[in-house]
């Protein structure tokens, strides 16, 4: 397709926007079709954890090592407004109401934290604060921005609800969990809850995968990440409840919040005093082989779809997004191999 053709990006999350800003690049200004907001689900909401090598030996570890190479570049040539920045991250272990008698070896954690090891390193881990990266990188874009719900494929673009007919000459399905097409692997929609805590500078750049468990007995896994806006992101508890049909109608499952917060306000002095500027609950895309739909729709001209990208869509979104601007312009990726992710039924 030449750049001067009209594409049409439906959905408006990292995804799409990194979509969008590696069609900049190539002199294109695409429609972007957002039902909600932009970053409005899980891309506004997520831990924005970035690793270079979490995915080796998996058919992602090309995708995401080109990606963490393109997130330190996108920081550094669009003036970082997201807080990309690089940390040390750590494994450790604690049991509700129990100190764990070993010394934490990270002054900030308080005695029922026992850390197990050093994961990462800040050549091989990073962060970014996910809405600022998302809506940044479609404001770089200069793509228009249009509401509307994409409630179909029409011959030569989408149809919204309410029945208008967007044209395009290349229509990329970006929904996230709500991607459902005839034709593709179905998309699942896995719920996690989330808290902010504002801690100021109280919590150096160290991130934390923990094993927590629980006085019933259940064990937890938070993650724990202290970002360079003075804020923390932390996470433990998904659940399998059903995918509302319209984004905006994502809500909490009841006690969700309260057992999070209790948990990490007993793992740190700072979390235990600080303030919650932020209770959020989203729902990462699945696919049934855990792996990400990236390519053209088999059997529809113009179309393609980028979804599925489960717990590294952040991670991922630059490569993906570099990737399918190859694929529409040139008709191929040039750094990273597709073929794991072709969008075919079935896919095993
Ligand atoms: C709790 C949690 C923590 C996470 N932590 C990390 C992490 O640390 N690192 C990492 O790499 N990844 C992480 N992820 C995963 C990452 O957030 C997702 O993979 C990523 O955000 C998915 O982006 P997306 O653009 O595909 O989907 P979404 O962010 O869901 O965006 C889809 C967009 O499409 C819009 N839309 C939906 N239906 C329609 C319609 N009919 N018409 C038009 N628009 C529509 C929605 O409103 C939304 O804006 C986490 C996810 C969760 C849930």
């Amino acid at each position: 397709m030449s750049p001067s053709g009209r594409i049409v990006i439906c959905g408006g999350g990292v995804i799409g926007a990194a979509i969008a800003y590696f069609l900049s690049l190539r002199g294109v200004r695409p429609l972007v079709i957002e039902r909600h907001e932009i970053a409005g689900a899980a891309s506004g909401k997520s831990g924005g954890f970035l690793a270079l090598d979490w995915c080796r030996g998996t058919p992602l570890d090309r995708l995401a090592r080109r990606s963490f190479a393109l997130h330190a570049e996108l920081a550094e040539t669009l003036g970082n407004p997201w807080g990309y920045r690089r940390l040390a991250t750590y494994a450790g272990q604690a049991v509700e109401g129990k100190t764990l008698g070993r010394p934490s070896r990270l002054p900030w954690l308080g005695e029922s934290v026992a850390i197990t090891g050093q994961i990462g390193g800040p050549e091989t881990t990073a962060l970014v604060e996910p809405r600022a990266f998302t809506t940044g990188l479609m404001h770089a874009s200069g793509a228009e921005v249009k509401r509307g719900t994409v409630v179909g494929l029409a011959d030569g673009g989408v149809v919204l609800e309410g029945g208008e007919i967007v044209e395009g000459d290349a229509v990329v399905i970006a929904m996230g969990p709500w991607s459902n097409f005839e034709g593709l692997p179905q998309v699942f929609g896995l719920k996690g809850h989330s808290l902010v805590f504002k801690t100021g500078d109280a919590i150096p750049a160290e991130a934390l995968f923990l094993e927590y468990q629980e006085a019933s007995g259940e064990v937890l896994t938070p993650e724990i990440f202290p970002r360079a806006d003075g804020t923390v992101w932390a996470c433990a508890i998904s659940s399998t409840s059903s995918l509302p049909r319209d984004p905006a109608d994502v809500m909490a499952d009841a006690g969700a919040h309260a057992r999070l917060e209790a948990l990490c306000r007993s793992l740190a002095p700072a979390l235990a005093a600080a303030p919650i500027v932020a209770r959020q609950a989203c729902f990462r895309p699945v696919t049934e082989d855990g792996l990400p739909l990236i390519g053209k729709v088999p059997g529809l001209d113009g179309v393609y779809v980028a979804t599925g990208h489960s717990v590294w869509g952040m991670l991922n979104a630059p490569a993906t997004g570099e990737a399918m601007a190859g694929l529409i312009l040139d008709g191929a990726a040039r750094h990273v191999d597709l073929a794991p992710f072709v969008p075919r039924l079935p896919r095993r």
